[in-house]
């Protein structure tokens, strides 16, 4: 049994792709080959990388009060703030 690979075009056989099994327990096939599947996880790594390194080089985030909270955020009127009420269970009603 052969399939294409969605992203090679190749036609391989149906080994040469990754399995997967549905909700239904059901062995369903990935519909791109083993080999495309390494290329992407590798380039996703590889992004993933990337990202650390920006993260890391941002001189904003790297300040010693870059989480320090705006003084003007003291005097701002907080909307819809929700006061916690104790709840009384009714007495006498022990069974
Ligand atoms: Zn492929």
């Amino acid at each position: 049994m052969n399939k294409k690979c969605k992203q090679c075009q190749e036609t391989k056989d149906i080994y040469d792709f990754a399995r997967t099994r549905d909700n239904y327990d059901k062995i369903k096939y990935l519909t791109v080959c083993r080999a495309c599947k390494s290329l992407n996880m590798r380039a996703k790594r590889k992004v993933e990388k990337v990202i650390e390194v920006v993260l890391e080089q941002d001189p904003l985030e790297q300040a010693p009060d870059a989480f320090k909270d705006d003084p003007r955020a003291v005097n701002e009127i907080m909307y819809g703030k929700v006061t916690k009420r104790p709840t009384y269970l009714p007495s006498g009603s022990n069974d």
